[in-house]
């Protein structure tokens, strides 16, 4: 603790001494934003990259005190060793604690923990005015304490989180469930989810992918402390696939470390584009480098120099639109939506999670209904523009889509509101009210520029 207060009150320090004028930008080794038209500016850069510890797991009352640079992978390895991991663990290793508040973490447990930061008891924040301050649900920094998700930085920083754990058992046991259409499919989320059961067995986990709109599986896992009969734990780490495994198997065996990893090594499916897919490139592969932080970094150098766009350019084929994007829309409207995509869009796979918020109260720059069981839809590609077809054709298309079915859009990625519609969706007078008490005088960037301007 001593450790954590030096370098926060570092942290602070240096905050207060960043240049006037500069655009303040959190330092740190990793990022899982898809947005990289704000990472020009050196001089506002705030390297925050020390604070990445775990402090303490108390095994007594289930909970871990981390610092907000900390990566869900450190926080699980902390965790699993007294038996207990983070109630809702993002796929991706390299999310951190405070990422995951300020950008919103989801996984196979949020139809019934809610979202990652839910489970976040208290936070110590670096506001925008550079105080230090202690925000939960029920102290003078409430407010607070309830903007900061989907807030990506612009209130403040979290330095230090305590977060709620729940027990684990050794193995996650799987069905692989298939659907031959959407409404099916959807019918079956929300009756699982509200049963937390399927055919007589518990459901601890439930996620879904979306093959095509004739192929569609949801995946349930269930906590097992021994290997069902017939069945020994499988491993997705080295030159079998995870995602290719779910249309091949209907039942399945992960330890609870693979499986909370498990869309980590292929980065959902995204390595295939990166040749990480293909049997020798695999093999050529170094497998420590089968993560999805490489797959980033490798997409980040090619959105910086424009390598794959400018080979499409030679060989003639038609500008893509980056469309990477995670939205939810209610149960009820889900297969309206996914028919739609097919037409209009037509990436596979998707990844399907279920969601219901786990706080009654709801969180006020994320206005999701606490009553409705949502379904996130994750999707991660590129698609042709036609002749005359602005960039954001097909990204703004789907902003509407999403809009008109009482959805939401996640905001890690490309955003193409417009100031006005952005506010109505995302609580502009709740935002600039905890602005101005936060930040009063700008010093972090407003959250439609950084989330829209930046693109
Ligand atoms: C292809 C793809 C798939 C994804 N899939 C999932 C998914 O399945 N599940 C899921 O949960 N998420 C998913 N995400 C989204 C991801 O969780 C968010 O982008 C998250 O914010 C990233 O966290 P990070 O720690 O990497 O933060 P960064 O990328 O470093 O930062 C994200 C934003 O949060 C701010 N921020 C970071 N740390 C803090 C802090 N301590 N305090 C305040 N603000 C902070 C930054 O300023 C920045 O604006 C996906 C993203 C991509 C690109």
């Amino acid at each position: 603790m001593a450790a954590h207060r030096a370098a926060t009150a570092d942290l602070r320090s240096r905050y207060a001494r960043l240049p006037a004028g500069h655009r303040v930008r959190l330092g740190k080794p990793t990022s899982n934003l898809f947005r990289f038209g704000g990472e020009a500016d050196a001089a506002g850069r705030l390297d925050a990259g020390a604070l990445d510890q775990v402090l303490t797991v108390d095994p007594e009352s289930r909970t871990a005190l981390v610092q907000g640079m900390t990566t869900y992978q450190r926080l699980v390895d902390a965790t699993l060793g007294h038996g207990l991991m983070p109630m809702v663990v993002p796929q991706l290793k390299t999310i951190t604690v405070g990422g995951a508040v300020a950008g919103l973490g989801i996984e196979s447990s949020s139809f019934h923990r809610g979202l990652a930061h839910e489970s976040v008891l208290e936070m110590e924040v670096l506001t925008g005015d550079g105080r230090l301050v202690t925000a939960s649900a029920d102290n003078e920094h409430s407010e607070l304490f309830r903007a900061l998700p989907n807030s990506y930085g612009t209130l403040g920083y979290a330095v230090s989180l305590r977060v709620a754990l729940q027990p684990v058992c050794r193995y996650v046991a799987l069905r692989h469930v298939r659907f031959d259409d959407a409404k099916a499919c959807a019918q079956a989320i929300a009756e699982i989810c509200a049963g937390g059961e399927h055919g007589g067995q518990p459901v601890d986990f439930c996620d879904g992918t979306v093959f095509s709109a004739g192929e569609q599986y949801l995946t349930l896992g269930r906590f097992s402390d021994d290997a069902p009969a017939g069945l020994a734990p499988n491993d997705y780490t080295g030159q079998r696939i995870f995602y290719r495994s779910i249309a091949e198997r209907s039942e399945d065996l992960l330890t609870v470390r693979d499986y909370l990893w498990r869309w980590d090594t292929d980065w959902f499916w995204c390595s295939r584009a990166l040749g990480a897919q293909h049997p020798v490139g695999r093999r050529l592969w170094p497998k420590r480098y089968r993560r999805s932080d490489v797959y980033r970094r490798l997409v980040a150098l090619d959105r910086r120099y424009r390598v794959s766009g400018r080979i499409r350019g030679r060989m003639g084929l038609p500008p893509e639109e980056p469309v990477i994007q995670d939205i939810e829309v209610p149960v009820t409207r889900l297969a309206e939506f996914l028919d739609a995509f097919h037409t209009e869009i037509g990436i596979t796979p998707l990844w399907l999670c279920p969601v219901r918020l786990a706080d009654p109260a709801g969180w006020s720059l994320y206005p999701m209904d606490p009553t409705q069981l949502y379904v996130n839809v994750g999707f991660w590609s590129a698609v042709p523009l036609a002749p005359g077809q602005p960039m954001g054709t097909h990204n703004r298309r789907i902003e509407r889509l999403v809009a008109e079915l009482d959805g939401h859009k996640s905001l890690y990625s490309d955003s193409y509101y417009t100031e006005q519609e952005f506010w109505q969706n995302y609580n502009g007078p709740g935002y600039r009210a905890v602005k101005g008490v936060y930040d009063p005088d700008g010093r972090l960037p407003d959250l439609y520029d950084k989330c829209v301007g930046e693109r």
